[in-house]
């Protein structure tokens, strides 16, 4: 039998591209980073909300205050290891892991979001442009002294499935 490592319930080995991200946001690897992280490597599609994910942790055995909670979440998002939306129904964040496929540098797909239904879009195709002008950014940046490390694009409008008509008939 092999020897038994003792380990504290840290079952989900976390991926390169995010431990890079932690750095690059100069996040320590605390028990509660590694906690929180977790629970989004676990399900990477889930999203939760502040609440959601602190009675998950304490579920866990993690003793971890809300407003600790609260500001870890949102220097992950910072960060880009998570990524951040509005739930206007519940009038809170809600958050889920980052794609991880987007560029370390440079910004990856931008993003359309349907100001009417909030779905939300990925536009590859567009990814060059967007690394283009990230580029010029990051040069502009470091021109100052400033270093950046990732660009988010988000365009908002109507999508196809809500035409101006339906919206206007919406606010009536
Ligand atoms: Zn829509």
């Amino acid at each position: 039998m092999p020897m038994v490592t003792r380990k504290p319930k840290e079952s989900v080995p976390v991926p390169q591209a995010i431990q890079t991200r932690l750095e690059a946001g100069g996040l320590r690897r605390t028990l509660a980073t590694r906690a929180v992280v977790g629970l989004f490597v676990a399900s990477p599609q889930r999203s939760l909300n502040h609440a959601q994910a602190l009675s998950l942790l304490t579920a866990r055995g993690l003793d971890i205050n809300r407003v600790t909670l609260y500001r870890l979440l949102e220097r992950l998002a910072a960060c880009g290891v998570l990524a951040r939306f509005s739930d206007d129904t519940a009038r809170t964040w809600r958050f889920r892991l980052a794609d991880l496929h987007e560029a370390e540098v440079g910004g990856g797909a931008p993003s359309f979001e349907c100001d009417a239904c909030h779905q939300q879009f990925r536009l590859p195709n567009a990814e060059a442009s967007t690394q283009a002008a990230a580029a010029r950014f990051y040069q502009v940046l470091a021109e100052l002294g400033h270093h950046g490390v990732r660009m988010d694009v988000a365009i908002h409008g109507t999508c196809a499935g809500c035409t101006p008509a339906q919206l206007e008939e919406a606010r009536r």
